[in-house]
């Protein structure tokens, strides 16, 4: 069965958390939540970058790291990880994923 995001622990060093912008203190618990992306995201996000991601919903941008390509998530099927400071971050980020998820439309011809 395939998931939409999961936690795991943060394994690259100090940065910011997605949701809430603060830094997350190396060393200490972190969190995380990978997705997939569709092949014709990668027209516009290069791996090993970091990207924002306009989330309408929410009216906010998130921090996504796009996998390298020999990243042990890509070899998971994960495309980009949001790193983030706490669990609480980690809910509030996948409520605002599956409500955009759900609510994701091919944009209006201008
Ligand atoms: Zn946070």
């Amino acid at each position: 069965m395939k998931r939409v995001s999961t936690f795991e622990t943060l394994s690259e060093p100090a940065t910011l958390c997605s949701w809430c912008d603060r830094v997350i203190v190396v060393g200490k618990k972190a969190f995380s939540i990978s997705i997939s992306l569709k092949a014709e995201a990668f027209d516009e996000v290069t791996p090993g970058t970091m990207e924002r991601l306009l989330l309408t919903k929410a009216e906010k941008k998130v921090r996504m790291v796009i996998l390298p390509l020999q990243s042990p998530g890509k070899l998971l099927g994960k495309d980009a990880l949001f790193p983030l400071c706490s669990r609480r971050c980690g809910m509030a980020l996948q409520r605002a994923l599956r409500a955009e998820m759900e609510s994701s439309q091919p944009d209006a011809p201008p």
